[in-house]
């Protein structure tokens, strides 16, 4: 592998084969005088996925800006596993997989089944173009909200489905994304801690910041910490610009719009993502708030959320209830009272 296409995919098993065999030791890429414009590199490789929610172009015109872009990666992932917040995970490795979605697409066929492959998504080549098995597309598509990913919507052949070449670098995005996900936060030494020290304290900075900021905007007469585990988590993963499916993306504004927010509001809410698309959210957000349908529509109750696959992690409340609003009117009476 060369050093161009190693710091393009540097996520591959053949780029961290070709950086331990050609590049510093940890030590040396922590401490090195010589690795300073690596440090720096990757310090912005975060901060661009902090700040803007993708990683930015970096010219590649020579072998040295190549391998800086390379040792980037690995300094990212450091500051990212020093700071250690799972929110923050989730945004840099949604960041990390968009960069990689652009690039892929143009790359050639061959390249791409490679990628897949080495994420554990075996593709065939049928007469009719490629094709994965019905069990993966399930899994890798399961967060895609479009109903063009459904499974009743895709041409089948032999118990296949079919895909173009966009979309098998769309279901890569998602598996990068998760793989990224769990892999961070790696452990961290104190050498890693007091070089990147500056760096770690300022993205908490910003972080806090944002959540603050969030906060006033957003949640200012409602009380998050009476939402039950779902919405929490729904509201979690919208905002770090995780795939939502259709029914969590309802359930959650319906749940937002029956305690009082307005379709304003909402949409100031979800504005955090960095797949934020203004008109098509406030289309979808007037449309169950009733405000373009004429109907308003309340959330759904616990067991059609659990038959969606959205009642996440449940608690103690959750067994004495039967719809995520009770919850929140619960655990309401529960606080005033004690
Ligand atoms: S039981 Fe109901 S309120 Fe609790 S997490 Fe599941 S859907 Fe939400």
């Amino acid at each position: 592998m060369d050093a161009v296409t190693a710091a393009k995919y540097p996520f591959l098993k053949e780029s961290a084969r070709f950086l331990k065999d050609t590049g510093p030791s940890l030590d040396q890429l922590v401490e090195g005088m010589a690795y300073e414009q690596a440090r720096l590199r990757g310090r912005d490789r975060v901060m661009e996925a902090l700040e803007l929610g993708k990683i930015d172009d970096h010219p590649m015109t020579s072998k040295i800006d190549a391998v800086l872009e390379l040792l980037s990666y690995p300094v990212a992932r450091m500051v990212v596993s020093a700071v250690a917040d799972p929110q923050f995970v989730k945004r840099y490795a949604i960041s990390e997989a968009k960069k990689a979605d652009e690039r892929l697409r143009k790359e050639e066929i061959p390249f791409i089944t490679n990628v897949a492959e080495e994420f554990g998504l075996q593709v065939a080549q049928e007469d009719r173009g490629l094709a994965v098995d019905f069990a993966d597309f399930l899994r890798f598509s399961a967060t895609m909200r479009n109903k063009d990913w459904k499974l009743v919507n895709q041409r089948m052949v032999r118990g296949k489905v079919l895909v173009t070449k966009i979309r098998l670098v769309r279901l890569i995005q998602q598996m990068l994304t998760d793989k990224i996900s769990s892999e961070l936060p790696l452990e961290v030494n104190e050498t890693i801690l007091s070089t990147f020290a500056s760096d770690i304290d300022e993205i908490k900075r910003i972080l806090e910041e944002k959540r603050e900021q969030y906060k006033a905007k957003g949640m200012g007469r409602l009380s998050i910490v009476r939402f039950p585990p779902c919405m929490r988590k729904l509201l979690n993963m919208i905002q770090s610009g995780e795939n939502v499916p259709h029914t969590g993306r309802f359930a959650l504004v319906a749940f937002l719009h029956t305690l009082g927010m307005d379709s304003e509001e909402i949409l100031e809410t979800f504005s955090s993502a960095p797949d934020f698309d203004p008109s098509k959210s406030k289309y979808q957000i007037d449309h169950i708030t009733g405000e373009i349908s004429g109907t308003e529509y309340t959330p759904p109750e616990c067991s059609t959320m659990k038959s969606y696959g959205i009642c996440f992690e449940p608690d103690e409340l959750c067994k004495r209830i039967k719809h995520p609003l009770s919850y929140y009117r619960k655990k309401g009476r529960h606080f005033r009272s004690g």
